[in-house]
């Protein structure tokens, strides 16, 4: 055996875990190794695995086999599991999947070139996921960026909520942040590479602290970065959303008029059974505040069905939660149990076809909620950032707006990574169109 030269990451999940694959790549990178285009072309395949739905983690078995077909026609490859299905599952993982040579959890990555120096001297297997470390922010690493135009900072790492349906403390371990200093030089770093647009990363961003530095100050902070053009942060949680967040949303130019708050649920039963720390009043009342304090705000949520106990009452309730706030856009989910959590071993009572019946009705209300925001927009100039040719291959540009929709226009290749003023022709029911208004 020897040292793999090239490699290949594959990512599933949230945000968090892609930036981390884009720590992974510039260890692998400053290490010496080149990325590969596809995995039958790299020494070392990584697969950087989502385990908060049971899906999730079937697909990544299912993706596993297919890796094996790649890995017995290719002279030399290695095949590494490492994320949060890494964490959970552990050795488990070679039970199912024998051909797996190593498997590392969320904190560590920094282990990795050890590992494939243990794999290259003929150890077998490798395993380094079985204590979170419970510190780790990797803040001396430097990623290896995939998108020029829009860079992600981690500012905090793992969660202290236990919402009881949620793998992510067991996983990922208790919260940490990065330091106000270390996230501001990052921020420079990135803008002065070429970056436009920061987003903050964190599982439970709005939560940050460093000493007095708060949430809020880190975004004042960060909002005075000269030549930074959006700035945007993600996953908020309603509870640690303070008026002083509030306030430098409506006060910070760079802070875009977009936030993510995932309510789950519009039933205090069901709220206080997810262990989520706040009511149904209470959201509706935080999403007041920001539509007085930033009027026009593109909300999105994410709303969770069929959780153990949901009745038809409950469910209603966030149906007219929806109707109530009309997001922008709402990721929507069935539930299924994870063992290891509260839930996990709570009576899963609400079948599964009653879970695709809910499902699709908040999918279509959720649909036509999108279309009316829309539609609202068209005539409007808005400010937008061209990010790429439009894959439609009609010669138009794939633009993202400060409100996190897409939109396709007709504009020169040169724009791509600026900041331009576009107005609003029409939309697809999902994405705009637009044209350059100056
Ligand atoms: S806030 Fe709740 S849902 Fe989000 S990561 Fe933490 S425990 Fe999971």
């Amino acid at each position: 055996m020897r040292k793999p030269k090239s490699y290949y990451i594959e990512t599933y999940g949230c945000q968090m875990n892609f930036s981390d694959s884009e720590l992974v790549e510039g260890l692998l990178a400053g290490g010496g190794m080149r990325p590969a285009p596809s995995p039958d072309k790299a020494e070392l395949v990584l697969v950087n695995t989502c385990g908060v739905r049971e899906h999730a983690e079937q697909r990544v078995f299912g993706r596993l086999g297919a890796l094996k077909t790649i890995k017995s026609g290719a002279d030399f490859m290695l095949l590494g599991v490492i994320g949060c299905m890494a964490q959970r599952l552990g050795g488990k993982i070679l039970e199912q999947a024998p051909w797996v040579d190593l498997v590392a959890g969320p904190d560590a990555y920094r282990a990795l070139p050890q590992m494939l120096d243990e794999l290259a001297g003929g150890n077998a297997v490798q395993l380094a996921q079985l204590e979170l470390d419970g510190k780790e922010t990797y803040e001396d690493l430097r990623p290896r960026r995939a998108d020029p135009i829009s860079a992600w900072v981690p500012v905090t790492r793992g969660c202290d909520n236990f919402c009881s349906y949620c793998i992510v403390p067991y996983v990922r371990g208790r919260e940490r942040s990065v330091d106000a200093d270390t996230v501001e030089r990052w921020v420079r770093r990135e803008v002065e590479g070429g970056a436009r647009e920061i987003v903050l990363l964190g599982q439970n961003v709005n939560s940050y602290h460093d000493g007095d530095t708060d949430f809020a100050a880190l975004l004042r902070r960060l909002d005075k970065v000269e030549g930074l053009g959006w700035l945007r942060f993600v996953t908020s949680h309603p509870r640690d959303l303070s008026d002083r967040i509030i306030e430098a949303l409506a006060q910070c130019p760079t802070l875009c008029e977009h936030l993510h708050l995932p309510v789950q649920s519009g039933s205090d039963a069901v709220l206080g059974r997810m262990n989520r720390g706040y009511t149904r009043n209470y959201y509706l009342e935080r999403v007041r505040a920001l539509r007085q304090a930033v009027p026009g705000i593109s909300l999105t949520t994410d709303i969770l069905v069929g959780f153990p106990g949901e009745s038809e009452e409950d469910f209603s309730r966030s149906v007219a939660l929806m109707e109530e706030v009309r997001f922008d856009y709402a990721y929507t989910f069935r539930y299924s149990p994870r063992p290891g959590t509260r839930a996990g071993g709570w009576d899963d009572s609400v079948t599964d076809a009653e879970k695709g019946r809910r499902l699709e009705q908040v999918i279509a209300l959720q649909l036509l909620h999108t279309r009316g925001a829309l539609e609202a927009m068209t005539g409007r100039v808005i400010e937008a950032i061209p990010v790429r040719e439009a894959r439609s291959g009609d010669g138009k540009l794939q633009a993202r707006t400060r409100s996190h929709f897409n939109v396709f226009l007709s504009a020169d290749k040169s724009t791509v990574g600026k900041l331009l003023k576009v107005r609003i022709t029409g939309n697809t029911g999902m994405n705009l169109y637009g044209e350059l208004a100056e």
